[in-house]
């Protein structure tokens, strides 16, 4: 076993506190964030910019290189079919640690590093951080032993560089649980500063989000990332088996709808300020009415029939098309179609 280990880092305070307190240890360290389109961490002062810059800026300030890994398509697999169930929404939270952690072991060989560090904190999370659930990510992933916790290393079993003397188990911590206090006091006397990912952040466990995935997996046979990723925008209105139509609720996600359209049909209102609707599915002609009564709903068009441009065809060559459209379509049955 060498002094070479692979850091786990999500940008969040507690791998920032695990990283530093094994780098104090000598270990030369090799950070791998994990990317995804389900992250919602956002920093104080970088909208948007995710966690994953959040890792980037904390292995700059600690001096580790850093490797990115995107959670690809094989990903998708793995929200479809988990081994392990799902939290309140469709997070696969132990399945997802197991499949983070094989890519890291493979990582480990490419880097010749002896084991891994990660920032988990015993009894902090529910579905992937009790104690017997460490355990059996260890036993999938043919890990045991090899994962460092130092966080809460003292309250658990010690793991093979302690044993083989590379660690000191004695500047480890014995942290369980969910109260942050003891994290916050090692920050400051690290003096880490900015530390915007304490909780996390994954799509997978808000339920809104969740009830949109399960829609898809009921509806689509076919998916790929990307008729996931649209899922964080717009409002989602379920036509038919098929069929939905996807709503913008301001203009980031009007553009955001706009630029994942490739060759379906959009729809927006005429003459007055509206959202852009994306029509996914080979919609009949009645469809392509209900779907623009949705779209005329949520404009600013007040009143009778309005204008609705309908736009086919691919980037290169729209066809478009003006529809009359009656504002008939009642609430209720509004509320009925939304996903
Ligand atoms: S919360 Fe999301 S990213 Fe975190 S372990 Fe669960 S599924 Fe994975």
């Amino acid at each position: 076993m060498n002094k070479r280990a692979i850091m786990l880092v999500s940008g969040g305070l507690d791998s920032a506190l695990a990283a530093k307190m094994i780098q104090d240890q000598g270990i030369s360290l090799v950070a791998v964030n994990f990317t995804s389109i389900f992250c919602t961490c956002t920093s104080n002062k970088k909208k948007r910019l995710g966690c994953s810059s959040e890792a980037v800026r904390l292995s700059n300030q600690l001096g580790i290189p850093i490797r990115s890994v995107p959670k690809g398509s094989d990903y998708l697999e793995i929200i479809k079919k988990p081994n392990f169930g799902v939290g309140k929404g469709v997070n696969p939270c132990l399945d997802c640690r197991i499949y983070m952690l094989e890519k890291v072991k493979s990582i480990m060989k490419e880097e010749d590093a002896s084991f891994i560090v990660t920032g988990e904190v015993v009894n902090q999370r529910p579905m992937s951080q009790m104690r017997n659930r460490l355990q059996l990510i260890e036993t999938k992933t043919g890990l045991e032993g090899l994962i460092l916790r130092p966080l809460s290393a003292k309250a658990l079993e010690p793991t093979i560089p302690e044993k083989e003397g590379i660690i000191d188990r004695i500047e480890l911590l014995d942290i369980v649980g969910r109260s942050r206090k003891l994290q916050i006091q090692k920050a400051e006397e690290y003096m880490l500063v900015d530390y915007p990912c304490g909780t996390g952040g994954c799509l997978l466990t808000d339920t809104n989000f969740s009830r949109k995935v399960k829609d898809i997996f009921e509806h689509d046979e076919n998916l790929v990332m990307a008729d996931l990723e649209l899922l964080k925008f717009g409002r989602h209105f379920r036509l038919n088996r098929g069929c939905k139509v996807v709503v913008g609720r301001n203009e980031d996600e009007n553009s955001a709808i706009q630029r994942r359209a490739g060759g379906e049909y959009t729809l927006e209102v005429e003459n007055v300020p509206g959202p852009i609707a994306l029509l996914k599915g080979g919609p009949s002609k009645d469809e392509i009415i209900t779907a623009a009564k949705i779209v005329l709903r949520y404009s600013d068009h007040q009143g009778g029939s309005g204008s609705v441009r309908l736009l086919s065809g691919s980037n290169e060559q729209k066809i478009s098309t003006i529809l009359e459209i009656e504002n008939d379509l009642p609430p209720q049955a509004l509320r009925t179609l939304q996903i």
